[in-house]
Order: structure tokens, then sequence, then C-alpha cells
């Protein structure tokens, strides 16, 4: 796979339309244009990396549509220096902007098999990232707490385990909802019981599903 300047100028098409569609972050909107979104697809589809669209990308799961992916970052607020945590490592891309931001990142994926292909693509492209297999409802009880959470698949409930290993002060951007639809939602962590929960409107994302993890 190769990066090219057609592929660079789609980037900044793209960059175009996030921010008519409400992105503001110029931080996140450069994780945009440094990161070869195509890699992260499939040869064949290569083309479509930079349409806003979201995209098959083996074992039932998809990768984010390139908004789902912006909107979700800039509500992080993450900072250099952060540790974050992502739930849903998928095709590696989200993950690839949470590094261009600047973060320590941890992200777990329930198939072996995207995690392994998310860890070559991830490597190839230099950014130190650390990829765990597993079930994201148990969180990485190791390398808690985290300045921010984010889950990239849609929790039927917020698990309580994950806002236990939120930082207070931190932040978790959670996608809540069982079937198609999830409210998108920012919880800050006030102290050790107390939360404050806003709501982002509507968004569609593959379920978060709980002991499940995949080998094949
Ligand atoms: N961030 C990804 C989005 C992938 S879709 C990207 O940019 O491509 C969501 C992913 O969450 C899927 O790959 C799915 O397998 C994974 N997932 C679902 N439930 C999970 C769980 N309990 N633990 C870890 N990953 C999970």
């Amino acid at each position: 796979m190769q990066d090219s300047f057609r592929y660079k100028g789609m980037r900044k098409r793209l960059i175009k339309e996030l921010r008519e569609l409400g992105i503001t972050d110029d931080k996140v909107l450069n994780a945009f244009d440094v990161i070869p979104r195509h890699y992260f697809l499939d040869n064949a589809f290569a083309e479509q990396a930079y349409a806003n669209i979201p995209f098959q990308i083996g074992s039932g799961q998809t990768i984010s549509q390139p908004y789902t992916v912006a909107f979700q970052t800039q509500l992080l607020e993450l900072k250099k220096g952060e540790k974050v945590l992502e739930i849903g490592t998928g095709s590696g891309f989200q993950t690839a902007v949470l590094a261009e931001l600047g973060g320590k990142i941890y992200s777990i994926e329930r198939h072996r098999e995207l995690h392994l292909k998310a860890s070559t693509i991830l490597q190839h492209l230099n950014y130190n990232v650390r990829l765990s297999f597993g079930d994201g409802f148990k969180g990485l009880t190791t390398f808690a707490p985290f300045n921010k959470i984010l889950i990239t698949c849609g929790a039927p409930f917020v698990p309580d385990e994950l806002l236990k290993q939120l930082n207070i002060g931190g932040i978790m951007i959670i996608p809540v909802g069982e079937g198609s639809k999830q409210v998108m939602q920012k919880i800050t962590k006030l102290s050790d019981d107390d939360f404050e929960t806003k709501e982002f409107g509507h968004f569609s994302f593959v379920p978060m599903l709980e002991k499940k993890v995949n080998k094949s």
C-alpha cells in the first residue's frame, strides 16, 4: 500500500466536508490530514477510504464513518501525554487518530483477526500504541486509571468497571443503547461516585458484546 498526492487530495476534501459538518478542532482535522486512512481498508476499497461513510472491515465489523470518528475524538478533549483507553480497535484507524493527538493509547478488540490486522498496520505506520485482545467490558486493570476512555461500539449500558478505571476529572465518550441506534454520552467523573452526563445526539454502531471474545 502506498500514499500518493491523489490520496492526499482526497484527504483535504474529506477535511473540508468534516469542517462543514461542524468539526472545529484543528488538531483532530490535522490527524485526518496526516493519516493514510486507505491503509486501514482492504486494497480493493482504498478508493472509498475518504468518503464520509462507514465500511465493512471483515469479521462482520465496520470502520466508523469519518465524521463519527472526528466527532467522538473532538468530544474526548484529548491532551498530549494523557492515558487513553479505547474499546473496539476494529481497523485501528481511530487508534491512530488518538495516537496522532499525542495520547498514550491502549486499545482492546474482541476479534483476534481484527486485533492482529490493526497491530500490523499501526506498527507499519510507526504508531507506538498498546493493543490488547480481549473483552472491553473488563477494561485494563493493570494500566488503569485512564484520563480518557473512548468506546467505539454500541454499549447496552455504561459498564461500571470502566467508570472505575477512569481518573477523577476524566472523560468517557460512550454511545449507549441497544439495537441500531445509540445516544452519544459524554460522562465526566467528578468524584469516585459522582458523574456528570451530557448527551450529543444519535449514532449507529455495531454492538459492544460481553464475554464474547472471538479467537478465530
Ligand atoms: N474504532 C474502530 C471501530 C470499529 S467497530 C475503527 O476505527 O475502525 C467497533 C469494534 O468494537 C468492532 O471491531 C468490534 O469487534 C469491537 N467490539 C465489540 N464489543 C467489544 C468488546 N466487548 N470488547 C472489545 N471490542 C469489542
